[in-house]
C-alpha cells in the first residue's frame, strides 16, 4: 500500500497549531476555518465553507472514490483556551516537535486527528486506491458546546449523507492499543438557585428566616444518594439495555482496578465495584454530579451571614436511550413533588447519548482497519465523554464509531497538550485501510 508522508502531515499540523482558534473567545476562528479549507484543497480534497448566521463556519470537504460507500469524518478546528499560560513548557501555539511529539493547544484535540485523516485520503487518492467517497465536516464550536451543529445539520444534512461516521477522535491506551468507541454518554447541564431573604442578613435572624443554602442542600439530597445513585423516579425508563454482544465487549475490555484507583488518587470505588462491575457501571450508570456549589461567605475567618441565595451547577451524564427533554421534565416534577418547586432551575445544555452495536458491519470494518494498522484494538461500548454524536447519527441515519490516535495521556484541554507522531502515522494507515475496503 502507498505510504504516509509523515513530514507533510506534521507540517500541516504545525500550521494548524500556529493558527489559534479559540471558540470561547472567537480568536482566530474565521482564519483557521480558511486554513483548514486550504489544507484540504492542497491535498486534493474539494472544500467549501458552510455558514449559518451567528455561528462559526463549518469546513466541508468532499472527494469521490471508485464506489464503496460513503464515509464521513466529523472533526473540529476550534480549541480550548490555552490558559493558564505559565504552566506550558512549550509555547501553546508554537507547534514544537520534540521526542516524537508535536506540542500545542489542539495538537491532538482535534487538529492532529484532522491532519491524519487528510493525509490518509491524499495518499490513497494519489495512488488511485480511494474506494469510498469521503466527506469531511469540520466544525468550529465543539469546545463551546457545538451550539450551531443542529442548525448546520438541518441546513446541509443532504450533502452530508453517508453510510458510516468516524467521530472526531479515538484514544490509544498505555499499551499502544487503539480503543474503538461505539458511543458516548449524553449530558444535561443544570443550574439551580434557591432564594431566601431579599438581601444577605445577620445570622441572628435565623430563628425566623429560612436559609436558602439549607433549602438547596435539601433539594440536592433528594436527587441522589451519598453513593451517587439517582433517586428520581423513572430515570432509567428508556435506557437502552445491553445486548449480549455489548456484554461480551465489556467483559473482554482490559481494566486494571489498581492502576485506575492510583490514577484517580482514591482508595476505594464508591460502590466497591470489582473490575467487571466498574466497566459495566462506566457504560450504564447515569450520574448526577455536583460540579459547583456556592452561597454566603467562603473567605478566611468568620462571618455570621444568612445568605440571600444559594446556587449549584450539576452535570448529569445520560446513558443511550435517555432523552434530555424527558429527563428534564422528570427532574422538575421530582423537585415539585418534594416541596422544592420554587427553586429556580435552568437546563443550560442537553445532549442525548448513543451506542452503536458491536455487530454492525461498519464497526467490523473499523475494527479490521485498527488491527491492520495497530496490530490490535480494544472495544469500548461507550466513551465517558459527550459530543453532538446523537444528532449526526440520527439525522444522517448512519452508524458512528470513535477511532483515532489520541494518546490517553495527551493532556487534552491542559497545558503541554501533545500529539504522538507514531500514533498519527498509525491512524493515517488505519483510515487508509478503511477507505480502501468496502465498509458494508
Ligand atoms: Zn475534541
Amino acid at each position: 500500500m502507498t505510504g504516509v508522508d509523515t513530514a507533510r502531515m506534521v507540517s500541516n499540523l504545525q500550521r494548524l497549531i500556529r493558527q489559534p482558534s479559540v471558540s470561547a473567545t472567537g480568536e482566530g476562528i474565521g482564519e483557521c476555518a480558511r486554513l483548514v479549507s486550504e489544507i484540504l484543497e492542497e491535498n486534493g480534497i474539494h472544500s467549501r465553507l458552510l455558514t449559518v448566521p451567528g455561528h462559526a463556519p463549518v469546513v466541508y470537504g468532499h472527494l469521490s472514490g471508485r464506489g464503496g460507500g460513503t464515509i464521513l469524518f466529523y472533526n473540529h478546528y476550534d480549541v480550548q483556551p490555552a490558559e493558564p499560560l505559565d504552566l506550558w513548557e512549550h509555547p501553546p501555539f508554537g507547534g514544537v516537535v520534540e521526542d516524537g511529539r508535536v506540542y500545542g493547544r489542539g495538537a491532538t484535540d482535534d487538529k492532529g486527528e484532522i491532519v491524519s485523516r487528510i493525509e490518509a485520503v491524499r495518499a490513497l487518492s494519489e495512488a488511485g486506491e480511494l474506494l469510498c467517497d469521503v466527506k469531511f465536516v469540520i466544525e468550529g464550536e465543539e469546545e463551546n458546546g457545538s451550539r450551531g451543529i443542529h442548525a448546520y445539520l438541518e441546513r446541509y444534512g443532504d450533502i452530508m449523507s453517508c453510510d458510516g461516521i468516524v467521530w472526531e477522535f479515538g484514544y490509544v491506551d498505555e499499551r499502544a492499543r487503539p480503543i474503538i468507541g461505539l458511543g458516548m454518554k449524553g449530558l444535561m447541564f443544570i443550574e439551580m438557585t434557591a432564594r431566601g431573604p431579599g438581601r444577605d442578613l445577620h445570622s441572628g435572624a435565623a430563628p425566623l428566616v429560612q436559609n436558602p443554602a439549607w433549602k438547596l442542600v435539601g433539594a440536592l439530597s433528594t436527587l441522589a444518594g451519598d453513593d451517587g445513585r439517582i433517586m428520581i423516579p423513572e430515570w432509567y425508563a428508556e435506557a437502552q439495555p445491553f445486548s449480549e454482544t455489548d456484554m461480551e465487549a465489556i467483559q473482554r475490555m482490559p481494566y486494571d482496578v489498581g492502576a485506575v484507583k492510583e490514577d484517580l488518587g482514591i482508595e476505594r470505588f464508591v460502590r466497591e465495584q470489582d473490575a467487571l462491575q466498574a466497566k459495566e457501571d462506566l457504560a450504564k450508570v447515569a450520574t448526577c454530579n455536583i460540579a459547583g456549589i456556592w452561597s454566603g461567605y467562603s473567605g478566611d475567618g468568620t462571618k455570621t451571614v444568612l445568605p440571600a441565595r444559594a446556587s449549584a451547577k450539576l452535570d448529569m451524564r445520560l446513558v443511550p436511550g435517555m432523552e434530555p427533554r424527558m429527563q428534564w421534565s422528570r427532574f422538575r416534577d421530582h423537585l415539585s413533588r418534594n416541596g422544592y418547586g420554587d427553586i429556580e432551575t435552568e437546563l443550560l445544555h442537553g445532549e442525548p447519548g448513543i451506542r452503536t452495536s458491536p455487530d454492525h458491519p461498519f464497526v467490523r470494518a473499523v475494527r479490521d482497519a485498527a488491527d491492520a494498522a495497530y496490530g490490535t484494538h480494544v472495544l469500548s461500548v461507550t466513551y465517558p465523554e459527550t459530543g453532538p454524536i446523537w444528532h449526526f447519527s440520527t439525522k444522517l441515519k448512519a452508524p458512528c464509531v470513535l477511532a483515532g490516535g489520541t494518546d490517553v495521556h495527551a493532556r487534552l484541554h491542559a497545558p503541554d497538550e501533545y500529539a504522538r507522531i507514531d500514533y498519527m502515522e498509525k491512524t493515517a494507515k488505519m483510515i487508509m485501510w478503511l477507505l480502501s475496503h468496502p465498509s458494508g
